[in-house]
């Protein structure tokens, strides 16, 4: 007899054969055929089975059982399921067909240079057109199976799980034919995880939907503890297009699963290897060009097993089925809010976004206090600043005393998509913890309304978005939301702000760490939070800011008091540029600029450039560019633009345009400047305006200027997210793109569309 006609080595075989050696062996044979390593062994045939069953004649046994079964009688179910089984296993294996197997596993004992190796022995059934789901556990598994009797014992077991019960019943109420199935064996090496790790990986971000990165999950030992979500495992996420590892997160990796007397049991790591990621950088990206071959393969995203077998040292996909489940990612929709019931008004203010929410008011005088705050909460304090960021996530709403449209509450607000009514002069006087309230910004003015209020939110699916010339892109500065907005039909990212990334991922100041020899966390979980905004609109720009915090807020993180100056007026204080090439502050300038390197050639993201805010002065700009070259980012190998965002920078833009790229408008310090208005004076308020004259011709005047030296110009302020009509006189002024906050991208987007429709 051939020697194929019993048994096939796995890497043999391809989905082509599913008849021939059942799905399970054939997907995995399918698999090898890609080059995707799947763990040594072989696989019985379809005729194995058959040949079994012929050659003991338990045929008609079998038959006789199966005639005039009536599924609905449990009991006599049961016994003739028990009575086929036993047929099937205590038949003797025919001679012929069990020194084919003998022959084969001795020859896996040689390939593997392991006397007696362990295998698993799992069901392959022929039956494809059974959906795999409800099959799935239907037969049976042998796990840690060693020796030929063993082996051959094992096989016979698996044969007789192709008559479980619950498959009788599964066949007789859908019409199959029991001949019709038949029942192969993979048998596999067992993979030896509990000697290293293994885990899960889905190919697109399972949270989000977000296609580009595959998402892994790792830990030690066995993997059932991970799926089962015991064990909290690492997790990375790989840029698919350039295999470059955008964000690895520690888990805590506690306990692993290792073997025990055959069987298995939960044992704690050692702490030294709890603090290692359980995958190296070369085997994450191993398992990464995997996964996309295999999605690539199947033309539909993934879901796949996979370990590193401790024995051998090498990473093998255990499985791989279509992955179905996954978040939305948000599209092409715009919401309309209005109020469908009304109430006492309590308060009102400036209207942030163009929501309403309702939820229990939470008042806050310190950020600290955030685990009073829970998820949905009305969040109400003073002030916000970079410190509040984490709490405000959690808020469904905020409202503020102070602040005005630019002020940090307003600013984040816009970016976290959730409405805000700030400037209300006495709300963290007047609300009371608990007290449920309606947030309304759904018209110029915002306003707190007592109880919780019903109203209408309209959504408008817009399709076939037009291509625009003058580019629309988004103000995006907190990485945990990119993928989320990654299908927002936009030109990329114009603003990222750095300071957005430290709060929320850093938390300490750069020098504090420097002192304390961490600055690998800085530099760290900065290139991880530029990297997840760069992947998310790869291969469209993403203008990613440097440090602009002021010294008010430097101090309040980790350790800053002890590196920044009381200053009585931080906003015109030591500010951006002029930290940089400061004795100072050059060394945590460096780390910047080391995460950004890293980011544009570790990961391969050379979409991400970068921007110099606050730059008083052309020589500045100078000194900022040479220490630049100097800490790995050299200008002529990237654009670096600068903000026009101080009147100097109006009044000398031909000498900034020989310096620099291009200009992008912070038209909230503009405004600021150029009136004399504190952005965040509550007095001063109803003179910050940023459509005065003075700040309109500034910008004219800055286009004309920077479009006479080849500069292209945009606008990263918030003035084309707030007042609508600043996006037309942009466009009138030529402006080359405008960075909107993404609750309104798709109107500014439709905005310019129809003006340039109107224009041609
Ligand atoms: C601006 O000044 O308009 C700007 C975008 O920068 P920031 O608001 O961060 O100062
Ligand atoms: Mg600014």
């Amino acid at each position: 007899m051939e020697a194929n006609t019993f048994s096939r080595w796995l890497d043999d075989v391809s989905s082509a054969d599913s008849g021939a050696v059942g799905g399970k062996s054939a997907n995995l044979g399918e698999l090898a055929t890609l080059d995707v390593p799947v763990l040594p062994g072989f696989t019985t045939t379809a005729t194995a089975y058959e040949y079994y069953i012929e050659q003991t004649g338990i045929q008609e046994a079998i038959d006789s059982e199966l005639a005039g079964l009536d599924v609905e009688d449990v009991a006599d179910l049961q016994q003739r399921g028990e009575r086929i089984r036993s047929l099937i296993s205590d038949a003797e294996m025919p001679a012929e067909l069990a020194s084919a197997m003998v022959d084969r596993y001795d020859a896996l004992a040689a390939q593997l240079e392991i006397d007696d190796p362990e295998v698993a022995v799992r069901s392959s059934a022929t039956a494809e057109d059974l959906p795999d789901a409800s099959f799935a556990g239907q037969q049976e598994t042998f796990l840690n199976v060693a020796g030929t009797t063993e082996l051959l014992e094992s096989l016979k077991y698996c044969f007789a799980s192709l008559f479980t019960d619950r498959a009788i019943v599964y066949r007789e109420t859908n019409d199959f034919d029991h001949l019709d199935v038949k029942l192969a064996c993979t048998v596999q090496k067992m993979g030896r995880a509990d000697l290293a790790s293994s885990g899960v990986l889905f190919t697109l971000d399972p949270d989000t939907g977000f296609e580009n990165v595959v998402v892994i999950e790792a830990a030690y030992g066995f993997g059932e503890p991970v799926v089962q979500g015991v064990v909290d495992p690492d997790r990375y996420v790989v840029f698919k297009p350039t295999n470059g590892i955008v964000e690895k997160e520690l888990g805590g990796k506690t306990q692993r699963m290792v073997r025990r007397n055959g069987g298995t049991k939960l044992e704690s790591v050692p702490d030294e290897d709890q603090d290692e990621f359980a995958l190296s950088d070369d085997r994450i990206r191993e398992l990464a060009t995997y996964a996309t071959r295999i999605e690539d393969h199947f033309d539909t995203p993934q879901d796949i097993e996979w370990l590193v077998d401790g024995d051998l040292d090498e990473l093998f996909v255990v499985q791989a089925r279509p992955e179905t489940v996954h978040g939305a990612a948000e599209g092409n929709v715009i919401r309309t809010y209005s109020m469908t019931e009304s109430a006492d008004e309590i308060l009102d203010g400036i209207a942030i976004g163009n929501a309403v929410a309702s939820g229990a008011v939470r008042v806050l005088q310190d950020h600290r206090e955030m685990d009073r705050v829970e998820d949905g909460d009305i969040l109400v304090t003073e002030m916000t600043d970079p410190d509040w960021v984490p709490v405000m996530k959690k808020a469904s709403a905020i409202v503020t005393d102070r602040g005005g449209k630019t002020s940090h509450a307003a600013i984040v607000s816009r970016e976290l998509g959730v409405p805000a009514i700030v400037r209300t002069g006495n709300a963290t006087a007047t609300l009371s913890n608990g007290d449920p309230v309606t947030v309304d910004c759904s018209t110029d003015i915002g306003r707190v309304y007592e109880s919780e209020l019903e109203y209408e939110v309209r959504e408008e699916v817009v399709d076939d978005l037009p291509e625009t010339d003058t580019e629309v892109k988004l103000i995006l500065g907190d990485p945990a939301r990119a993928f989320a907005l990654a299908n927002l039909p936009v030109d990329g990212v114009g603003l990222a702000r750095e300071e957005f990334i430290v709060t929320s991922h850093v938390g300490y100041h750069p020098l504090e760490l420097l002192e304390r020899g961490e600055e690998e966390r800085f530099v760290d979980a900065l290139q991880t939070g530029i990297a997840k905004i760069g992947a998310a609109f790869y291969p469209d720009d993403v203008l990613f800011r440097l440090s602009d915090f002021k010294t008010d807020e430097y101090r309040n993180l980790e350790g800053g008091w002890k590196y920044e100056p009381e200053e009585d007026n931080p906003m015109i204080g030591w500010r951006g540029a002029s930290r940089y090439y400061d004795e100072a502050f050059r060394e945590a300038f460096r780390l910047e600029c080391e995460a950004l390197r890293r980011v544009r050639e570790d990961v391969g993201l050379d979409n991400v450039t970068v921007m110099v805010p606050f730059c008083r002065t052309p020589e500045e700009g100078e000194r900022v560019l040479e220490l630049m070259a100097e800490y790995g980012l050299p200008p002529e190998e990237m654009d670096v633009y600068v903000m026009a965002e101080l009147p100097s920078n109006i009044v000398l833009a031909d000498r900034f345009s020989e310096l620099f790229d291009g200009f992008s408008i912070g038209s909230n310090d503009l405004t600021q400047l150029t009136l004399g208005v504190d952005r965040n004076s509550e007095q001063l308020a109803p003179l910050f305006d940023e459509a005065d004259d003075s700040v309109t011709r500034s910008i004219s005047s800055l286009i004309e200027t920077a479009h006479s030296h080849d500069r292209p110009v945009g606008i990263c302020g918030d003035a084309p997210s707030t007042i609508p009509e600043y996006v037309e006189f942009l466009l009138e002024e030529d402006i080359d793109s405008i960075s909107v906050s993404p609750d309104v991208a798709i109107e500014t987007l439709l905005t310019v569309a129809e003006f340039e429709d109107r224009d041609s």
